[in-house]
């Protein structure tokens, strides 16, 4: 029985520049940051499975509308938000995952009931939001979404006609959470609006078991965040649990391996946030900041931005 209890998560690879951040917009991100940490935390505490607390993490982070993800996604090329998320545990390796999902208010619980009660894995567009309906999610108008800030950046990324990875310049957007609870279980969880400017019903690594999200008890659970095409061609999630699992290497070191040398050759911008069956945390990352935080039993606490 595990009683080191971890949660990491991220809201995105990409911040804003060191240049660019106030003291005030700095603590804005740091509360949301740290809010939806101890949301998760909390179920963790009192005996709750860590697919529960991943869950409750990223929709606290869905919520808050200065990260990409739910409220305050992204625009793509033609003006809407269009969304992917998934989420899996890590003693069954059950997994469920929606893409190109619009008007969902929650996209990790519709990820979560497509693994329940769906009997597929990854279900899109239309046919994700029937489910949902079908299942009672919480449905939203486009205003909801709607922040002044996305819809800048798309007219300024449509100005100058090219795909931009959330906020401003380099930016990556999403959201995500690993978990180990009391049981020895993991969990992961990722949601993202995508990239601003994105070409209708692109699809990036965030939805995909094994690239941008994973879970496995054997080895670790892991959300990914950044350039969703590179972290797509590199399988990167799967791809730290293959190490730990087949050449013995600790989570840092598998880590460190795929973000800082593989991810990079390929030039794939970006980070992840992971947790091994011990409780270990790694949050790297080769961007210039990852918003992050973490916390578990052992008194590690952290709330984060740059390097
Ligand atoms: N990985 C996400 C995607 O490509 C974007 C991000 O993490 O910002 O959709």
């Amino acid at each position: 029985m595990a009683t080191n209890i971890s949660i990491a998560i991220h809201g995105g690879a990409g911040t804003i520049l060191r240049s660019s951040m106030t003291p005030e917009l700095q603590a804005q991100y740091e509360l949301g940051l740290r809010q939806a940490r101890d949301a998760g935390y909390a179920v963790l505490e009192r005996g709750g499975s860590s697919v529960d607390a991943v869950e409750v993490a990223v929709a606290a982070l869905e919520d808050f509308p200065l990260f990409n993800a739910g409220r305050g996604a992204v625009f793509n090329n033609v003006g809407k938000h269009e969304m992917d998320a998934c989420i899996m545990r890590g003693d069954t390796r059950e997994a469920g995952a929606v893409c190109g999902v619009a008007g969902v208010k929650n996209p990790v619980k519709l990820a979560r009931a497509v693994m329940e009660r769906s009997g597929h894995v990854l279900l899109s567009g239309q046919g994700a939001e029937e489910f949902g309906r079908a299942q009672g999610m919480e449905f939203a108008e486009d205003a909801y979404f709607y922040t002044q800030q996305r819809y800048e950046q798309w007219q300024q990324a449509l100005k100058e006609d090219r795909v931009q990875l959330d906020h401003s310049d380099k930016k990556f957007g999403t959201v995500g959470a690993v978990a180990l609870d009391t049981f020895g279980n993991l969990a992961a969880a990722t949601s993202t609006g995508g990239m601003t400017n994105k070409k209708f019903g692109r699809v990036g690594d965030s939805p995909v078991p094994g690239a941008g999200t994973y879970a496995n008890n054997a080895t670790c659970a892991i959300s990914c965040t950044g350039h969703g095409e590179l972290f797509l061609r590199a399988v990167v999630a799967h791809d730290i649990s293959c190490l730990m699992e087949y050449r013995g290497l600790s989570l840092q070191e598998a880590c460190d391996i795929v973000v800082h040398d593989k991810l990079v050759k390929i030039g794939g911008e970006g980070g992840l946030v992971a947790v091994d069956r011990m409780g270990q945390i790694a949050m790297p990352f080769n961007s210039e900041g990852m918003y992050r935080a973490c916390r578990s039993a052992d008194g590690t606490d952290a709330v984060l931005i740059y390097k």
